[in-house]
């Protein structure tokens, strides 16, 4: 089998798996207890949130331990505050995650306004658009969010500057970086950022753990109440072990993360040669800087749809696009926020490499999609 979708969802690292062990059975007292046997999944909490906010270079205060990265987007979305007597006003691009569309549309049903700013067609949002949207909202935005990386077509997006533009108009901004941790450098002091979402499994760790940066004095409501667990803002019995399997992930990566960027960037161009060098027409789309290992291909007059299917009779799993739109075989609302031509959208496959993969899986992989093109055309 040859796994091409870790933007689906990642292996667990080993590291992550032997940090983890001691507390599913040993070491299992409730952290928020007082008596020593809370002692070392206390310590151990401590020391996953320290780890985490050093390899963002923030304080260990400023990260909340969530189940994912769907529930970091709805309580960024959800937490925002309005002041007396104003209306609401979200920002998000139009090419986010559906999770955070989704937790839009929820505030929009309760009266909240909504106002997405449009992509280019290369798949970034500029300063210069978001600027638009914000000078045109009747009444000031409250917040604003990109993603940091678009899953679907791997585009960076430039959110130092967004925020800037943000900032200035007084609004807050969120960045869903579910796709870029564990995968790119960060530093929220340098992105200027007021939330940040994450999720464990895209970069080596467990599933169901995430959390949420929050600039310290980013006036955010609590997520869910009834208990004093992450200050008051997350009520709920810590999960000691998945916290710490999720830090051991983050800074395993991070200790190999240039080296990796350069063998996922050599990956990806020689699978591209491979292609280039046959008589197919196909474009990648999206323009640099792309997260390192992700390929959003669109074949002319292909079904993408097909073509996974194909890959996956030969042992190869990519996929078309967002994992959680699997069975939705639209055109994805990301390409079409970026405006692809239907007879390359629906040809579109999205491959994201891994750092197990080797240059012999990513010409398997070639050679597999040129294999099965003929027969998967609409
Ligand atoms: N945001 C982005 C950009 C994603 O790619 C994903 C998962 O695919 C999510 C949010 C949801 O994360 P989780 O699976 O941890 O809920």
């Amino acid at each position: 089998m040859i796994y091409a979708d870790h933007a689906a969802t990642t292996r667990l690292e080993r590291v992550a798996w032997e940090a983890m062990q001691p507390f599913w059975f040993d070491e299992y007292g409730n952290a928020s207890q007082p008596y020593a046997h809370a002692r070392v999944p206390k310590r151990a909490l401590a020391e996953a949130r320290e780890t985490i906010a050093a390899c963002l270079h923030a304080e260990p205060e400023e990260i909340f331990f969530t189940s994912g990265g769907t529930e970091s987007d709805h309580w960024a979305i959800r937490g925002c505050l309005r002041d007396e007597g104003t209306r609401l006003w979200l920002v998000p691009s139009a090419f986010e995650h559906h999770a955070l569309l989704a937790a839009c549309e929820e505030r929009r049903r309760e009266g909240c306004s909504v106002c997405q700013v449009q992509p280019s067609e290369q798949g970034v949002v500029t300063p210069t658009c978001l600027e638009q949207v914000l000078f045109n909202c009747p009444e000031p935005a409250c917040l604003v969010s990109v993603m940091l990386a678009n899953n679907e077509l791997g585009t960076v997006q430039p959110v130092a500057q967004l925020a800037r533009v943000a900032h200035r108009y007084g609004a807050l901004f969120h960045t869903d970086a579910v796709q870029a941790v564990g995968h790119l450098p960060l530093d929220v002091r340098a992105l200027d950022v007021d939330l940040l979402s994450a999720s464990g499994h895209k970069f080596g760790g467990p599933k169901g753990i995430g959390f949420l940066y929050v600039r310290r004095g980013t006036p955010l409501s609590p997520f869910l109440s009834g208990g004093a667990q992450e200050l008051g803002m997350r009520a709920g019995t810590e999960n000691v072990a998945l916290a710490v399997g999720m830090a051991a992930a983050l800074r395993h990566r991070w200790s190999s993360m240039e080296e990796d960027i350069l063998q996922l960037k050599h990956l990806e161009e020689t699978l591209l040669s491979c292609l280039r060098a046959a008589d197919v027409t196909f474009i990648r789309n999206g323009t640099e800087p792309f997260l390192p290992g992700l390929l959003s291909l669109s074949f002319r007059g292909a079904d993408g749809e097909a073509l996974l299917h194909a890959l996956d009779l030969q042992g190869i799993c990519i996929s078309t696009g967002a994992a959680c739109d699997r069975r939705n075989t639209q055109i994805s609302h990301v390409l079409r926020a970026i405006g692809l031509p239907e007879l390359y959208a629906r040809g579109t496959v999205r491959i994201s490499l891994g750092q197990e993969n080797t240059e012999s899986d990513v010409r398997q992989i070639a050679n597999a999609l040129l294999r099965s093109l003929a027969a998967c055309s609409l």
